[in-house]
């Protein structure tokens, strides 16, 4: 699948290696707090922007 943070190729569960994102599958959704990551994943996408590690 693709990481919905960067777009580059990642295993579904994993961490994605460009940006740091742990993708928590397909059915991820952009203000979901409950995952692995310590940002959402519209927060993450913003970071990602300004050159800001993914946590
Ligand atoms: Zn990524």
């Amino acid at each position: 699948m693709k990481c919905p943070v960067c777009g580059e190729d990642v295993d579904m569960f994993d961490i994605c290696d460009n940006c740091g994102w742990q993708n928590d599958g397909p059915e991820e959704k952009e203000t979901n707090l409950k995952g692995p990551n310590k940002m959402t994943l519209k927060e993450a996408r913003k970071a990602y922007k300004s050159g800001i590690k993914v946590v």
